[in-house]
This record gives structure tokens, sequence and C-alpha cells, in this order.
């Protein structure tokens, strides 16, 4: 273990996600484990830049890990953009003594870290925080189960009615980019087309399909469309193009919106959080910089900041045919 590192920060940046919270308790404990001060930074790159920081002990964690969104807030900063800002940034951390910093967020968080570092040489890990499960060199990130539960519970509440009336849901669900919400909530909570920007079903398709449904006897459909689905009409658009092209459905809209990032994590998240925030802070005792941490094959694991944003998560081809046979 590196004896030069003695203090590292903590930080959470960008969207928040649920398992955030969890992250930080684990980053300061390790610290507290490792017997090194630990530090957090409010309100993401705009706290590092107003050098808005707070020494953090084991006990300052307590009863957060079941607790959804960050009780260091988090920001988007623009002023992180500029080189002032970051040399801002940077003296303040210089100031405090910070040896190392933990970023938890998403793509555009460790963007910004990687940019920090090169120009500052300052060690930065990142950990994955966002529910759209979005991020190369990761199986989960941070949020994304939790996010499932709160939307497959949704999606069975909309059920109930939806059966009592015959009705026809659309469910709108978080996922402009990637369709991984959808595609999983979508599958446990018996779906019968799931709309995701991957792929481009088309209208008509998505007309035959729900009334061939119709004639083998369902009384009541749910439809489950991401935010960036690829047919690209909005949900409402999409209401209108069914109720005009078929009968005897009455025709409804959910969209489930922000109640998708809140709650409080699931165990799934809780203990994923607690194993890279551990492994965050022994990486970079360790001497590693630039990478994330991430679940690969059940085992957490570093990749290069690089890799994790330059790459795209693929959409899982067997859970398409699953769910393309589920809905038989
Ligand atoms: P989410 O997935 O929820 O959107 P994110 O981490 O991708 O999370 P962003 O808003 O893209 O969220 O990025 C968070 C912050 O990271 C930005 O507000 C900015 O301060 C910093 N950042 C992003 N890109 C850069 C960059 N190229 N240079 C410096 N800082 C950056």
């Amino acid at each position: 273990m590196s004896e030069t590192i003695k203090k590292l920060a903590v930080l959470t940046s960008g969207g928040d996600s649920p398992g955030m919270n969890a992250a930080i308790r684990a980053v300061v404990r390790t610290c507290a484990f490792h017997s090194i001060e630990c530090v957090g930074v409010y309100r993401g790159y705009e706290g590092l830049i107003e050098g808005d920081f707070e020494p953090l002990d084991a006990r300052s964690v307590k009863g957060v890990i079941n607790k959804g969104g960050t009780f260091l807030k988090s920001a988007r900063s623009k002023t992180f953009r500029t080189k002032e800002g970051r040399e801002k940034a940077y003296q303040n951390l210089k100031n405090e003594n910070v040896d190392g910093l933990v970023v938890i967020g998403g793509d555009g968080s460790f963007t910004g870290a990687l940019v920090f570092n090169s120009e500052f040489n300052f060690p930065v890990m990142g950990i994955p925080g966002t529910i759209d499960n979005d991020i190369f060199g990761t199986s989960h990130t941070l949020g994304f189960d939790t996010a499932l539960n709160t939307v497959v519970d949704a999606i069975d509440k909309i059920r109930d009615t939806a059966s009592s009336h015959n009705r026809l849901f659309f469910v709108e669900v978080m996922g402009r980019d990637v369709g991984h919400i959808a595609l999983n909530a979508g599958i446990a909570g018996g779906a019968e087309e799931i709309l995701i920007p991957e792929e481009d079903l088309g209208l008509e398709r998505l007309v035959d399909s729900l009334n061939k449904s119709k004639t083998t006897g369902k009384t009541s459909s749910i439809v489950i469309v991401a935010e960036g689905d690829k047919i690209g009409k909005n949900i409402f658009e999409l209401k209108d193009y069914v109720d005009q092209n078929m009968e005897g459905y009455d025709v409804r809209v959910s969209v489930l919106g922000h109640m998708q990032r809140g709650g409080a994590p699931s165990c799934f998240d809780r203990v994923l959080a607690s194993r890279m925030g551990v492994k965050a802070v022994e990486s970079i005792l360790d001497g590693e910089t630039n990478y994330m941490v991430g679940l690969n094959n059940g085992k957490i694991q570093l990749t290069p900041l690089e890799k994790a944003i330059k790459g795209k998560t693929k959409i899982n081809l067997e859970l398409l045919r699953v769910s393309d046979i589920m809905s038989t």
C-alpha cells in the first residue's frame, strides 16, 4: 500500500442514483480501516471548485446505507469544464492536503476526472452511479437494480387498473440512449411489447402484435416504452396512433419519470456499492489511477476510465428473444 496517500476526497456528480450513499459510506469506512483521512465534497465538481469540503469519519456515515439520493448532493458544473475552474479545484484539494479523488457518477463525471488527471496528474478513481446501466466495463451500475424494482412495482400496479378496465397502457421508462431498464423491467412486468432505442419495431408491427394479442384472448395490455425508443414518436403520439388504428381498447399513458431515480437502494445495490467503495479506495492506495471499478462475471474489477467512457454497452439479445417469446 502507498505511503504517499494519506487523505482521499469523495464526491457524487451528474444524475443521482440509489446506492450513492452506500458507496460514499464504503469509501469513508475503507479509509478509516486503512487509517487514512477522508473528506466529502458537496455538490460534485461545483463543491470542489468552491472548496465545500467536510471531513468524514466512520461514524459520519451511520444510517445512510438505506437512503436513496446522495447526502453529499450532486450537481452538473459548467465551471469545471473550464481550465480556470479545474485549477481552482486543484488548489482547494492541495490546500486540504488531499492526495486522491473518488468520483461517483456517470460517463460525463468520468470524463471530467480524466481531464483533471491529465492536467494535474492527480490520482482519480471512478465508481459508476447511474440508473441507466449504460457504462462500459460493468454489468451493473449503482442504482440500476433498484430502478428496475421500482419500475416493476409500478407496472404491477398499472396492470391492476389495466385489467380491471380492458385498457391498453403505454408506460414510459427512463433510457434515452439505452433500453436496459425497459427490456428488463418489461420482461419482469409481463409487458406485451417493449420499445427500446436499440431496435425499431415499427408502428405497423406494434399494432399487428397488439391485435394478435387481442385475438388470442388478452383483454388488457402493457407496452413499455424507453424514452429514446427508435419509432421516434413520443409516447402521446404513440397513443394517438394506436387509438386511430386499433379498436376495442381504451388507451392510456403513464410516464414514470423521476420516481425511478428515488427510493431506498435494493440489497443488490447496497452490496455492490460496498464492494465498489472498498475496491476504489484500495486501488488508489495501491497506486492505481484513471480506472473505474466495475462488476464483471461476479468479480469487482478495474477498467480504464477511457475505455469506460468510450465503450458502448450492448443490449442483451437473449433478453430480446425471451421478451418476444413471452409476448406470444
Ligand atoms: P448522468 O449519466 O446521470 O448524466 P454524468 O456523470 O454523465 O451522469 P454529466 O452531466 O454528463 O453527468 O457530467 C457531470 C459533470 O462532469 C459535468 O457537469 C461537468 O462538470 C463534468 N464534465 C463532463 N464532461 C466534462 C469535460 N469534458 N471536461 C470537464 N468536465 C466535464
